[in-house]
Parts: C-alpha cells; sequence; structure tokens
C-alpha cells in the first residue's frame, strides 16, 4: 500500500482506512488521531481496530458518507462529500484502492472555513427541516434514486414500527405486503415519469388515486394508507418524499358505510338494494333463477293488538327463519315493511314451491326456536314464486309477476304459497 503513511499520525490531516467486513458491513480498518477529532467519537488511547462505521461517523453525517462510499467502491473513482458538525464543517475525500477487488477506500477529512452567518444558514434551514419533519403528525418518508429509504420520522417509525436506524439505507419495499413489491419499483418509475405530476402543482400528487395503497408493519400487520408523493430535483437525480397518512380508520368506516347501504337495520338482512343487484347479476346469465315474495297476514292488527316492538320482533323472528332456510346460494332479504323476498338460484318452479311452502309451513306451525319477549305472537305468511322464463332479463317484469302471484294467494284466503 504506498500510497498510505505507515503512522498515520504524522499527518494533520483526519485519515482513516474503510473496507468491509466479512458481513459486508463498514468498517474503519485503521484512522489517527485527527479523524477520531473529526468525527468527535470517544475512543480509548489504543482504539481497537476494526471499528464499525457507524461508531465512528455521527448520524447527521453516516448516510451521505456511506452514499459516497458506495459509489466510490463500485464506480472506482475518487468522491468528495461535506459534513457539519454543528460549529466545523469539514470536507472528506474518499480515494479507493489502487488495487483492484480490494474494497477498501482511504477517506481524508480536513476542516473548511468555520461556519459564518451566512453559510451557517442551510444549516438553520436544516435544523427548522428537522424538527418540522419530526414533529409531523403524517409519516414522511423519503427514498433516493435507488429507492433507498434516506429520511424516516417519527410518525414513521410509529406507523412501521421500525427505528430509523433500522431502515435508512434499505430498500423502501420492505414497508410494503409482499405482493406489490415485485411491480413497486416500475410504479414509482412510471409516476417519475409522468407530466400530470407536473401540471397538478397545486395539490400534491397522489399514487393512490385509482387503487388503494397498504404499508406492512413490522408485525406483518397490513396497513391501508394514503400517500400523497413530492417528486425532488437534486443535482439532477430524481428523489422521492412521501406523506404517508394511515387511513385505518377511515377504511374501517368506509367497510361499515358500505355494509350499511346494502344491510337492512332492524333484522340485519340484506335489503332491497343488494337483492336487487343480486338479481340482477344472476339474469346477467342463463342460469335457472327462481325467486318469492312474502307478506305477513294482517300483520297491521300484530302491530294494533301486540304493539309496535312486538311487530319488530315478529320481523326479526322471520328474518331468522328465512335465513335458516335458505342454503349459501340463496338470498333471503326483506323487501320493504313485512314484506320478504328471496332468491333461489338453480331452482325450479317445482323446488321453488318446496321452499316456499315448507317456510310457509314452519310459520304457520311456530316449527323454530325463539324465546319470545314476552308470550308467543302466531302469525302467518302468503307467498308468491316465479321461476324466470327462458331469456327472462328484467328484473322489474320478474318481481311484478311474482308480486301478482302474491296478490293471487292473498285473494285466495292467505297463508298459503301460488305460482305465477
Ligand atoms: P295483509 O294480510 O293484507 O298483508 O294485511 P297487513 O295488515 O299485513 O297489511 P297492511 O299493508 O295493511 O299493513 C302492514 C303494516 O306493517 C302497516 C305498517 O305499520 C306495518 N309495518 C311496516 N313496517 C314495519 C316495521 O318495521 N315494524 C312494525 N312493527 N310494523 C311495520
Ligand atoms: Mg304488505
Ligand atoms: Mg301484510
Amino acid at each position: 500500500m504506498s500510497d498510505w503513511p505507515n503512522n498515520p499520525n504524522e499527518f494533520a490531516e483526519s485519515i482513516a482506512v474503510v473496507g468491509r467486513d466479512e458481513r459486508g458491513a463498514l468498517v474503519v480498518t485503521a484512522c489517527n488521531d485527527a479523524f477520531f477529532q473529526m468525527t468527535g467519537a470517544v475512543h480509548a488511547d489504543k482504539p481497537t481496530f476494526p471499528i464499525p462505521f457507524d461508531a465512528l461517523v455521527p448520524e447527521n453525517a453516516r448516510l451521505a458518507l456511506r452514499e459516497k462510499l458506495d459509489e466510490c467502491l463500485t464506480s472506482g473513482g475518487a468522491r468528495t462529500c461535506d459534513f457539519c458538525d454543528g460549529a466545523q464543517r469539514w470536507r472528506v475525500s474518499l480515494k479507493p484502492a489502487a488495487r483492484a477487488n480490494d474494497a477498501t477506500v482511504f477517506v481524508t477529512g480536513f476542516p473548511i472555513a468555520p461556519a459564518t452567518s451566512q453559510t451557517r444558514e442551510p444549516d438553520v434551514s436544516a435544523s427548522r427541516y428537522r424538527a418540522v419533519v419530526d414533529s409531523a403528525y403524517d409519516a414522511i418518508v423519503a427514498i433516493d434514486q435507488r429507492h433507498h429509504i434516506t429520511l424516516f420520522n417519527r410518525a414513521a417509525q410509529n406507523l412501521f414500527g421500525y427505528t430509523a436506524a433500522e431502515v435508512l439505507g434499505r430498500p423502501v419495499e420492505m414497508l410494503l405486503p409482499e405482493q406489490f413489491r415485485a411491480h413497486h419499483a416500475r410504479n414509482v418509475q412510471q409516476f417519475a415519469d409522468s407530466t400530470l405530476t407536473e401540471l397538478r402543482q397545486t395539490t400534491p400528487p397522489r399514487m393512490d388515486e385509482s387503487n388503494s395503497v397498504y404499508g406492512q408493519h413490522r408485525d406483518g400487520s397490513i396497513i391501508p394508507v394514503e400517500i400523497a408523493i413530492a417528486k425532488i430535483d437534486v443535482n439532477g437525480v430524481t428523489e422521492f418524499t412521501a406523506v404517508v397518512r394511515d387511513i385505518t380508520d377511515r377504511a374501517r368506516q368506509m367497510e361499515l358505510l358500505k355494509k350499511q347501504a346494502v344491510t337492512d337495520a332492524l333484522t340485519g338482512l340484506p335489503n332491497r338494494r343488494e337483492f336487487l343487484a343480486f338479481i340482477d347479476n344472476v339474469l346477467g346469465t342463463d342460469d335457472v333463477l327462481s325467486v318469492f315474495i312474502l307478506d305477513i297476514d294482517f300483520f297491521k292488527n300484530i302491530n294494533d293488538s301486540h304493539g309496535h316492538d312486538a311487530g319488530d320482533e315478529v320481523l326479526r323472528v322471520l328474518a331468522k327463519v328465512g335465513m335458516s332456510m335458505t342454503h349459501e346460494a340463496n338470498l333471503f332479504a326483506r323487501w320493504g315493511g313485512e314484506e320478504f323476498v328471496a332468491a333461489l338460484p338453480g331452482a325450479d318452479a317445482g323446488l321453488a314451491h318446496t321452499i316456499a311452502e315448507t317456510l310457509r309451513r314452519r310459520i304457520e306451525q311456530q316449527d323454530f326456536a325463539h324465546e319470545w319477549h314476552l308470550k308467543p305472537i302466531p302469525f302467518t305468511v302468503s307467498i308468491g314464486v316465479v321461476t324466470r322464463d327462458a331469456g327472462e332479463r328484467d328484473v322489474d317484469t320478474l318481481m311484478k309477476r311474482a308480486d301478482r302471484a302474491l296478490y293471487r294467494a292473498k285473494q285466495s284466503g292467505r297463508n298459503r304459497v301460488e305460482a305465477g
């Protein structure tokens, strides 16, 4: 090593040799006292080398220096980099070993003009920026052009469960659920190339406009998130800063609203909207389909004699019995008031009639388990059943036919099933 002095302490300049240990981690294999001074690291009189790079280099310089070291080792070219320890600014030069296959970099550093009030300005801005980023309510994650994490604020640590030290310098894919990792780099590239980002300067561009985005916590749990991304040009290299917001509560709320929109509140059954969507779906195929509409007989009398709450209880009982009668492929729903409907895909007229008749009889005979609030309330139902004609696609026509069959059941004395 002709370009390395026998005693590094002969040099006033700070000097260090940096390499990789057998696990690939950066280590300082030798350095002089001036280097210890420059890095501000406390050391014993006779330091034991190698010293882990992170233990020696101050945190604020680690990332930049590590990046330059990587570049130096891969490109074989020299690099320089400045860092500031508060009062003093240092210029560091990195020079790879001349020999091929020698993953060693000589690092020299010397003090440059102490920070004047003018040169201190960027440091003030940097401190201000760090304070804002760290107190932000949202997680903020920045990545470099290789998609390695360069910034991970406190909220990001809370959201993802990693400390900054655990993620800095590592690929951002580690924060994504497994199934999104492969395409992430391509998505980021597409986003970087998109001209839309330039057009929408008033609102932050969002990567999640068409898709839900998910993050992955350290413990493996999936976190629904909303992301706003800023594309930054750093000396001609594109970097990204993402503001990541946990929308677990909102996602849960949306799920609830979606469910409520298709559910009847009193009985918990699917509502008319859900039923019509279901039927519409089946009518889009050529599958066999029967439906029936059921109406409680003299329900007004039940309300009048036992009270509205008892009427509600009867509606809930009917929902329970109806649901237990229909298997998975079927849909039993509340049509409105004291009327219920069933969709029976695959059931021909005969089978549909049997199912409706069994339900009618079980209700008439109170052949079901239920702990009545006060005392059992006897009731009966009338049912109109129809089977889809070949090629019939219109929901309204089908339901009108069922309604006419129900009307006939009522006209013929109630507590009966009529086919239409
Ligand atoms: P029919 O045999 O001809 O069907 O007679 P009905 O008394 O069942 O029919 P009508 O249409 O005259 O009465 C239906 C009653 O259902 C009137 C209404 O107050 C009651 N009703 C509608 N929705 C509810 C509800 O959610 N809870 C209760 N308790 N009653 C309801
Ligand atoms: Mg009615
Ligand atoms: Mg009725």
